[in-house]
């Protein structure tokens, strides 16, 4: 392990390097016996990245500014390891599956589940993506039993996770809901029940309480509140998730009732960064993660964050003024944080002086953990038939090599199979695809047997569409749809740092122009050979990163009447197999002149 530098919290600003641990620095012997030592070593957005991540996924700036190969579960493992004494308790911050490689997806995320038990996992906020299939299936996946639809995996029926999954902001509509959420809390459950009354009945345990040294330290999960707009709608469609700064406050007084002072929040939201800064400055830049960490009660004394994929160390106030941890650990198992801390045994509070936080660099240059080697290679081979199933086939090589205009054949494949995905329960009008988010070419010649018949594979099509995004379909006005296209290209507003076209569905067409100021690019656009107006509206589909506003495309987020649809790939390999031998579309959809 490279050199650490340690974010002392009340120490007025003073960062420390070198491998000081708080638990080597008694001031005597007496106080030393007062406290008692406290380890979290917490993952966040894990996405099931159980084979080390690829490409830049697979890449983190370390501490020195130097960008290293880093993730994957058996150096996870090994790092894990390294890092945990007998005082540790290991939680995380959500996204743990979901969005996740054919590896893990292909068996419902049983596989990245059952790695975190292994990590020895104590407690995990749920992020928005452990709802990608649904409540039902959250609990099942939480509880144990066969997929309804799928039934067992080839490990046999599942257990259920051995970890406490939390949400504290996570309620049930129906204020009549029958809740389990508060068995946990045993003979205080009355007592949290009466004072749940007037806020909602939780659809998931809010808190987890886990002792250590003798002293109970509480954990409120929380999941960023723009879950909704983010996952399908029908599998969350008897749940509301509420403020999260209110819903830690509540969740921060259940502690306080059972005698929990030592109190933690996991929350699947955060901020961005400043990029390329090392995982233990505070880089973020403050938004909707500061707004939790600086706002929940001062009786949470460390936030630990997610959801943005940054890594950052951040010393916040909170709202009594005083020094408040806010961190996050990057993603895809490329950065474990650290977490060291005192608690009082008279008082069960943590001293906040004895904060010190660190996020390590999970790099490769160490051995991979044998075990979880050989428990990843066994998931490698279960996978290989699922991965080795014909979808479909194609005529000829579709690549995602673009042509002068910005189209490229399988972009614009791609977004045919994404409006006809998305027509019946969306009444999309048009797709549109972004061209980063096209992974890889579908090679005519590269079957599994290499026999050349034009096959694809379930596991080539995944590694075309391999993020598991959402398929959604907002509405725009004609206006903000040209808006739309001319934040494609370099400079406006949003500074985009590189133009990217991207692909539309075939009954899409227009003209850009190059040479022209921004603003002022684009024009002719038709739809099904119509002109569109400024004022007319246009049901536009495109996944769910773009219509957030991925990649500068601010102006989905102007769109309205927000549908959710079937994942990404799901939209593709339907179409495949529809419309098999499927030809290379023409790249003609986008005329660019200029
Ligand atoms: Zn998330």
């Amino acid at each position: 392990m490279t050199s650490r530098s340690l974010l002392r919290l009340a120490l007025a600003g003073a960062v420390a390097s070198g491998a000081v641990l708080l638990a080597t620095l008694p001031a005597d012997a007496s106080k030393a016996r007062r406290t008692v030592p406290v380890r979290l070593l917490a993952l966040n957005d894990f996405h099931g990245h159980l084979e080390p991540p690829a490409g830049s996924s697979g890449r983190m700036v370390d501490e020195h500014g130097h960008t290293v190969d880093a993730g994957g579960a058996a150096y996870v493992a090994t790092h894990m390891k390294a890092l945990a004494d007998e005082n540790t308790i290991a939680v995380a911050q959500g996204d743990l599956i979901g969005a996740t490689p054919l590896i893990s997806a292909a068996y419902h995320d049983e596989p990245s589940i059952e790695f975190m038990d292994k990590l020895g996992l104590k407690v995990a906020a749920v992020g928005n993506h452990e709802f990608d299939e649904g409540y039902a299936e959250l609990r099942r996946i939480m509880n144990g039993g066969c997929h309804p639809v799928d039934g067992c995996s080839p490990a046999g029926e599942w257990k259920g996770a051995k970890f406490d999954y939390v949400g504290a902001n996570v309620l049930f509509k129906n204020p009549n809901e029958k809740t389990d959420a508060l068995a946990a809390l045993g003979a205080q459950q009355e007592r949290a029940r009466k004072l749940l009354a007037d806020w909602g009945v939780p659809a998931l345990p809010p808190v987890s309480v886990k002792w250590m040294n003798g002293v109970p330290v509480g954990f409120i999960g929380l999941v960023t509140q723009t879950t909704p707009s983010i996952v399908t709608s029908e599998g969350i469609k008897d749940l509301k998730f509420v403020d999260e700064v209110k819903a830690a406050n509540v969740a921060s007084k259940i502690l306080k009732l059972v005698g929990v002072k030592a109190q933690v929040v996991l929350v699947h939201e955060g901020d961005q960064v400043n990029a390329g800064q090392s995982p233990d400055a505070c880089s973020a830049i403050p938004g909707l993660g500061n707004r939790i960490a600086t706002q929940v009660d001062p009786e949470v004394d460390i936030v630990l964050s997610g959801h943005s994929h940054q890594a950052y160390l951040c010393r916040v106030k909170d709202p009594a003024g005083r020094d408040r941890l806010y961190s996050q650990g990057g993603s895809f198992g490329r950065v474990i944080t650290q977490v060291d801390l005192n608690v009082d045994v008279r008082t069960r509070d943590i001293d906040r002086a004895s904060v010190v936080a660190d996020n390590h660099v999970v790099t490769r240059t160490v051995q991979a953990d044998p075990e979880i080697s050989a428990f990843v290679q066994t998931w490698k081979d279960r996978v290989a038939p699922v991965a080795n199933r014909a979808e479909g086939t194609i005529t000829a090589d579709i690549t995602n090599t673009a042509v002068p205009s910005g189209e490229s054949a399988l972009g614009n494949l791609i977004a045919d199979a994404q409006l006809a995905a998305t027509k019946t329960g969306g009444n999309a009008q048009i797709a549109l695809m972004n061209p980063g988010g096209v992974r890889a070419s579908l090679g005519y010649a590269s079957s599994p047997a290499g026999e050349g018949d034009g096959v694809v594979t379930y596991g080539e099509a995944f590694a075309v569409q391999p993020f598991n995004n959402l398929m959604q379909v907002v509405t725009l006005t004609g206006a903000q749809l040209k808006t739309l296209l001319e934040q494609q290209f370099t400079g406006g507003p949003n500074n985009q740092a590189f133009t990217k076209i991207l692909q539309p569905s075939a009954n899409f067409t227009y003209t850009y122009n190059r040479s022209a100021a921004w603003g002022s690019k684009v024009s002719d656009m038709k739809i099904d050979g119509v002109p569109v107006t400024d004022t007319q509206t246009v049901r536009v589909a495109a996944n769910n990163f773009l219509v957030g506003g991925g990649d500068a495309f601010l102006a989905f987020r102007d769109g309205t009447e927000l549908w959710s649809g079937p994942l990404d790939i799901d939209a593709f390999v339907d179409y495949l197999g529809t419309n098999s031998p499927v030809a290379p579309p023409a790249t003609n959809r986008i005329t660019a002149v200029g």
